[in-house]
């Protein structure tokens, strides 16, 4: 019998590269210089991820001729956005069932906002030909454990069973499955964020990479950003800087970094695909508290992500996070459990992303320096689409007249902050370990029905 590659993960992962997949290509362009000197601008966002980006374009979709200036400390797609797992989903609050919970009375319309929002991006899309492989194929979640079919709902319409989930995508550990054909596209990230890029350049923004805000300071009616090459003076700015501490204490502290981890497979053969029957342009996720998220590439890779989310003491984000190989060869090892028609195939690409984790899940808002600066932070593994309302969200507030999206609850309530260490880490620590007893057991322990009352806890 051959050795089977859930008994070797380390040799699956042999010859892959720590790196994201979709920053190793030749077309990644080159980066644009850093600012030199002061400049003045209508709007400055700092941050060149999906969040920095969709600012930037809508604001000048908005209101054509606004200068606007993007500053970015690294490059263009460097790290979450450049690193993600490219389901482009509707919700914008990290699911229904968090957003439901959370915000009842007005779920409806943040589900009809979401969905807006996702037809509004492959508008955009379409509309400046970004080629990125955005294909609206939707979700299929699948239950691998018997007490995760309860959270699929099997009492109403639409509930796949062993058999059906089957015939779908065929893997020996699915026990059912439910698809939502509406609200989820796969994307590849680094290039749709390559392309708005190109798009703000093309109506007028100036765009700086190597540029990193150091300070940010009121002055009057204007806000003066400090960078190491010159000044920027804004009527505006939006801060898009996901969990890297900025200038301001609240999103400081209602975030922490969480580190997700990824895998890519070599490309599938026509047989391998054949073997798992699986419609490339659906994505895949599983019901547990560590969850995996799947999906197949434009170049017919499986991309395969989550499960582990590693948080380390005192908030710290350091390249070193990034390669963790026990993190891997659990990844590679649940890969081998999920799709045993592969075995042999080997992982080409093994990296790592930080998430700004919220204690509500997804994006939260708020403004400073008397409503010249707004920041939009928080969406906890679940941005590439939010992105896009999240931005919307800012200008709103600079603009300071209410619209349907500034009077939504979830938009004018904080998120609740983490606590300071040790308590944060420990707490953490205790809800990982809680959150994997309850994938085993099928039951929450009272840490996490305390949480629970109180609104708060842990993703990614
Ligand atoms: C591994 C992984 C998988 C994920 N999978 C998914 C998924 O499948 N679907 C989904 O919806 N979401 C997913 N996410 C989340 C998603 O990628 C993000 O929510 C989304 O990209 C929005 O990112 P952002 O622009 O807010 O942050 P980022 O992409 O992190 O951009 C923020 C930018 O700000 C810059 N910056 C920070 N500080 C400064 C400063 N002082 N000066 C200048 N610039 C600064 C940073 O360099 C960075 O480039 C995933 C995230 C990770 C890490």
């Amino acid at each position: 019998m051959p050795e089977q590659i859930a008994d070797r993960p380390a040799a699956a992962l042999a010859d892959s590269v720590l790196g994201p997949l979709w920053l190793d290509t030749s077309d990644r362009p080159a980066p644009r210089p850093a600012l030199a000197g002061d400049v003045e601008a209508d709007l400055l966002v700092v941050g060149g991820g999906f969040t920095g980006l969709w600012t930037a374009v809508r604001a000048v979709e908005r209101d054509p001729g606004t200068r606007v200036v993007l500053i970015e400390a690294d490059r263009i797609a460097e790290h979450a956005t450049g690193r993600n797992g490219g389901f482009c989903e509707a919700s914008l609050t990290h699911g229904e069932a968090n957003g439901r919970s959370r915000w009842p009375e007005e779920y409806d319309d943040l589900h009809r906002l979401g969905i807006r929002n996702l037809d509004e991006i492959e508008q955009t899309i379409k509309r400046h030909g970004i080629d990125c492989g955005f294909t609206r194929g939707g979700v299929l979640a699948v239950a691998t454990r018997p007490h995760e079919v309860e959270a699929l709902e099997p009492g109403s319409e639409g509930l796949l069973d062993t058999a059906a989930v089957r015939r779908l995508v065929d893997s020996p550990t699915y026990l059912a499955g439910r698809y939502e054909a509406d609200g989820c596209a796969v994307v590849d990230p680094a290039r749709l964020a390559w392309g708005l890029a190109a798009v703000a350049e093309r109506l007028g923004v100036v765009i700086a990479e190597n540029t990193r805000l150091e300070s940010l300071r009121g002055r009057g009616a204007h806000v003066e950003a400090r960078t190491p090459a010159g000044t920027v003076r804004a009527t505006n700015v939006a801060l898009a800087t996901n969990v890297f501490p900025g200038p301001l204490r609240r999103p400081r502290w209602s975030v922490v970094p969480v580190y997700d981890y990824v895998l890519a497979t070599e490309p599938l053969t026509r047989d391998q695909l054949a073997a798992i029957r699986w419609d490339p342009a659906m994505g895949i996720s599983d019901c547990g508290n560590q969850f995996h998220y799947y999906r197949i590439t434009p170049d017919g890779r499986i991309l395969w992500g989550g499960y582990d989310a590693i948080y380390h003491y005192g908030r710290s984000i350091r390249p070193e996070h990034e390669d963790r190989s026990e993190t891997f060869e659990t990844l590679a090892r649940h890969f081998a459990e999920t799709f045993p028609q592969l075995d042999g195939i080997r992982f080409t690409h093994r990296w790592a992303g930080v998430i700004d984790t919220s204690t509500r899940f997804c994006a939260f808002f708020g403004t400073a320096h008397g409503g010249r600066t707004a920041y939009a932070t928080g969406f906890t593994g679940l941005g590439v689409g939010a992105s896009r309302f999240a931005g919307d969200v800012m200008l709103d507030l600079l603009a300071g007249e209410p619209t349907e999206r500034t009077r939504l609850e979830m938009v004018r309530k904080k998120s609740l902050p983490f606590p300071p260490e040790p308590v944060n880490w420990i707490g953490i620590q205790l809800t990982r370990w809680s959150m994997a007893r309850a994938d085993r057991t099928g039951r929450r322990n009272l840490w996490l029905r305390a949480l629970d009352r109180f609104g708060l806890g842990f993703d990614s």
